[in-house]
């Protein structure tokens, strides 16, 4: 590794896609808070596929000033992919992705840097009220997050967007999981690590418009929906267990009334219904069936790693062994 990389110690990403009307703001204030950051700090932007001229004045930037870098990605890939890129050129040992339009404050970096230093390996910032966004985005947020909590098994923390501070070897571990739809903060979430978050009030846009329309959402919260949690392919048996359960419960009852010669009884279409719900059923439990070993292909296919080691003691005692360790406390 060069020289000069070992020595940035933050590294912001920032993912922007045509963001022309917030960057004189945005460059303004990362300005200030890099300058107040304890330690070299870099600004990697990736353009994701920008048609405005968000490109020309980044790139230029970056050429003029060392401490901006500039990813431009050859068409529109999406936040994830965006977030991602800058993540996997980020330097830094604490690496903080946020959004172009200010919405997550540059200041709030500050307390998150406070927050790592206290020994936490991830920080999340959480938005504690969400301004200038319609309440139909809010209202879907708020489910989305309580929903994906409930069905996934990891623990992923609700009103956590992607603005957060992961520590270097988060990222390190964060590198070697290759999966093509990403959802990153579930993907930071599964890592474990020592976690703790930061509160803050998310404002409104500072100039713009959103760049989430409903098809971008409703992606992202497939995305989340199907890679964090096995539940969708599971559906699949509990409506073939039911539908089968009725259709037995329901074959029953007309036996019944058969028996006692029942005069509500409509012969041939009470035996059709029986036997058609009964296939129905079993059809659907077939497909369930399939499903989970679609998901085991789905789980091998993601190639996570089946572990992350966050600490090792005692490997490489080579050069200690002859020199006896004195028994000191804890560490
Ligand atoms: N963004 C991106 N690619 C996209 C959509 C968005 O890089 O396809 C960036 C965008 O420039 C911003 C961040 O992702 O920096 C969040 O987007 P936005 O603020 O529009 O989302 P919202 O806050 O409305 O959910
Ligand atoms: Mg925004």
């Amino acid at each position: 590794m060069a020289a000069n990389s070992r020595s940035i110690r933050y590294s912001l990403v920032i993912p922007v896609f045509n963001e022309e009307a917030v960057l004189p703001v945005l460059l303004r204030r990362l300005d200030q808070v890099m300058f107040r950051l304890d330690g070299p700090a870099e600004a990697i932007f990736v353009d994701d596929g920008s048609s405005d001229s968000s490109s020309i004045v980044l790139r230029a930037l970056a050429a003029r000033d060392s401490r901006f870098r500039y990813i431009g990605l050859s068409r529109n890939f999406g936040h994830q992919i965006a977030i991602t890129a800058g993540m996997d050129a980020a330097q830094g040992d604490a690496i903080i992705v946020m959004d172009a339009d200010l919405q997550d404050p540059p200041e709030v970096i500050e307390q998150l840097i406070a927050k790592w230093k206290e020994g936490n390996d991830i920080v999340h910032a959480r938005r504690l009220s969400r301004e200038g966004e319609s309440r139909f985005k809010r209202a879907t947020a708020h489910l989305f997050y309580r929903l994906l909590g409930r069905m996934s098994s990891v623990g992923i923390p609700a009103d956590v967007g992607d603005f957060r501070l992961i520590d270097r070897k988060v990222l390190e571990a964060l590198r070697q999981m290759p999966e093509q739809d990403r959802f990153v903060r579930g993907m930071i979430a599964w890592l474990g690590f020592r976690q703790a978050e930061v509160a803050f009030h998310r404002l409104e846009r500072a100039a713009g418009e959103t760049k989430y329309p409903l098809f971008k959402m409703v992606r992202l919260a497939v995305n989340a929906a199907l890679g964090f949690s096995d539940l969708p392919l599971r559906l699949a048996i509990w409506c073939g267990l039911t539908v089968s359960g009725l259709a037995l419960l329901y074959g029953g009852w007309v036996v019944l009334l058969w028996l006692g010669k029942d005069s509500h009884l409509v012969t041939g279409w009470s035996s059709t219904i029986v036997v058609v719900s009964l296939l129905c059923g079993i059809n659907m439990l077939m497909t369930g069936i399939v499903g989970l070993y679609v998901g085991r292909i789905h789980a091998e296919v993601k190639r996570r790693p089946l572990y992350v080691v966050q600490a090792r003691v005692g490997f490489d005692r080579d050069e200690t062994a002859a020199t006896p360790a004195i028994h000191a406390v804890n560490e």
